[in-house]
């Protein structure tokens, strides 16, 4: 069904500014954009007369079967398969009706990400386009050990890299540092070696696939970039050779500011681990200098939240978007980060990112101007994936929007 919508304003990436036009698509992609867009072989005409649209926005760090709980270690080891499952179908659908049309899940415990793309790719159900890791792939005793495969040495790691890349997985998740969320594990500490690192690498190139490494500290950070990873998650603490290595490599940063926000902000009262709550309080200020810096000296920076973490809810994309425009990255490259680069960064930049013919349908629509105030964005009208409109809020009923 060819859908036109005519007087809305597209946001343009090239000249990151909002144009008054019309867009004309249906479910094989994106046919026409332009004023010159007329009614012909139209099935259905919309007005967007006041309606901002902008490309169905990607985060790239989420964990789908996780909620936002104050310790969701714990419940990864109470939790049957069959419960992930469920709570990963209703994340991904609160994901998509806030706008949220792609997302990069990586870990999910008993590869439930993987499933639910099949799902939603064999239409059983709606949700977003998902790239899946499956699960994580991690020193023994390493970060997240209680959902990951647990590999030590070069052998090891090629074994499980191979093993979730039969299994369907999109990309590979490591561990190269210690994190947050562990007890007894350290931030600043390595932990997947840069050989180690560097065999998942070579085995998703060799498949055609990408990679994401959860690094925080430095020498994990070096280890990642040299390895060839794809993507640095967090990148907490950055240093000047990190930002020269990274531009030399052409390694993207996902930041997810809002992770440790969310749990200083929230705290032990609210229920998070004393460890966790210690830790984050410890990296917050030094990983938004890190973001900084690295954006001023031109890293490739594509926005992601790790939505699941402590009061880290799915369908709140827009937060981490405010943090990156409070700590000093303007509107139009935030959108860009959370669209185009982050789509350039899954190597999907062919099939959607931006309002291009070609192009997958994939659009949210908001009142409002977002590059004047990024919390337009939770004004959601309706959302699109691939031509489809699979979120209108006049037609959703209140179960459906909590
Ligand atoms: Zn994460």
């Amino acid at each position: 069904m060819k859908t036109k919508i005519e007087n809305i304003a597209l946001f343009d990436q090239m000249n990151q500014s909002l144009t008054q036009t019309s867009l004309l698509f249906d479910e094989t992609g994106i046919l026409d954009v332009g004023e010159h867009v007329n009614h012909q072989d139209t099935d259905h005409v919309i007005s967007g007369e006041g309606l901002t649209g902008v490309p169905g926005l990607i985060d790239s760090h989420v964990h789908l079967s996780m909620d936002g709980n104050p310790d969701p270690f714990r419940e990864r080891v109470e939790n049957l398969e069959a419960d992930d499952a469920y709570k990963a179908m209703r994340n991904a659908t609160k994901q998509l009706e806030s706008g949220v049309v792609t997302v990069r899940n990586v870990g999910s415990k008993y590869n439930v990400d993987i499933a639910l793309r099949n799902a939603i790719a064999k239409g059983l159900v709606d949700g977003p386009r998902i790239a899946a890791s499956g699960e994580p792939i991690v020193m023994t005793g390493g970060h997240a050990h209680s959902m990951a495969i647990e590999a030590d040495g070069v052998d090891e790691v090629r074994k499980a890299a191979r093993k979730q890349l039969k299994s369907g997985a999109d990309l590979l998740k490591l561990m190269a540092t210690g994190g947050v969320m562990t007890p007894g594990v350290d931030p600043n500490s390595p932990q997947l070696g840069e050989d180690e690192l560097r065999a998942a690498s070579v085995e998703a190139t060799h498949a055609g696939k990408i990679t994401a490494a959860h690094a925080q500290g430095i020498d994990g950070i070096k280890n990642t970039i040299r390895a060839g990873i794809t993507t640095v998650e967090h990148g907490i603490y950055l240093d000047d050779e990190a930002i020269e290595m990274m531009l030399e490599y052409g390694t993207y940063l996902v930041p997810t500011l809002v992770a440790p926000y969310n749990i200083v902000e929230h705290g032990l009262d609210a229920g998070i681990p004393e460890y966790a709550v210690e830790k984050s309080k410890r990296v917050m200020a030094r990983h938004q200098e890190s973001f900084y810096k690295a954006y001023q000296a031109g890293v490739k920076i594509a926005a992601g939240t790790d939505a699941g973490t402590p009061f880290n809810f799915h369908g709140k994309f827009v937060k981490e978007l405010e943090l990156m425009v409070d700590n000093g990255m303007s509107p139009g490259d935030v959108l860009r980060s959370a669209t185009l680069t982050a789509a350039q960064a899954m190597k999907i930049d062919a099939q959607t990112g931006s309002l291009e013919v070609g192009k997958a349908c994939d659009l949210l629509i908001v009142e409002g101007n977002p590059l004047e105030d990024m919390a337009s964005l939770r004004n959601v009208v309706a959302v699109y994936k691939e031509g489809q409109c699979l979120f209108n809020q006049k037609e959703s009923s209140p179960s459906r929007t909590t």
